[in-house]
């Protein structure tokens, strides 16, 4: 195991309901996402939700990309991102780079059509 459930689960406010975006509530690496502390196989919140939720290792070489990040046009994105803490299962799936970039893209192109300010940049 790579860490105990319950020292993962207490760091999760799932309190929203299964729909929910479930916020990792301890510490985060400097660009906001859930960072746990040890020698853990996945050190990241959100990689570590996807495993839990799939019972194996995130795949060799492929990205945990967040869904509800890529759906949620109001979410400024970068630093003030909020999704980069869910650690939803339902809202995570593993991607390769280059269709986590594409989906980027994309989210910036369809943003910028509902809002044309600056601050598109996630
Ligand atoms: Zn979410
Ligand atoms: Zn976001």
């Amino acid at each position: 195991m790579l860490l105990p459930l319950t020292d993962f689960e207490a760091k999760v406010d799932r309190s929203g309901g299964v729909n929910a975006c479930h916020l990792w509530t301890a510490s985060t690496n400097g660009y906001g996402y859930g960072r746990l502390g040890g020698a853990v196989a996945e050190p990241y919140g959100h990689r570590l939700a996807w495993v839990l939720a799939h019972g194996r290792p995130v795949p060799a070489g492929l990205q945990v990309d967040h869904l509800c990040h890529n759906a949620d046009l109001t979410c400024p994105g970068g630093l003030l991102c909020t999704h980069r803490r869910c650690a939803n299962g339902r809202h995570l799936e593993a991607v390769s780079p280059a269709v986590n970039a594409r989906r980027a893209a994309e989210r910036r192109r369809r943003r910028a059509g509902v809002f044309p300010l600056p601050l598109v940049w996630g």
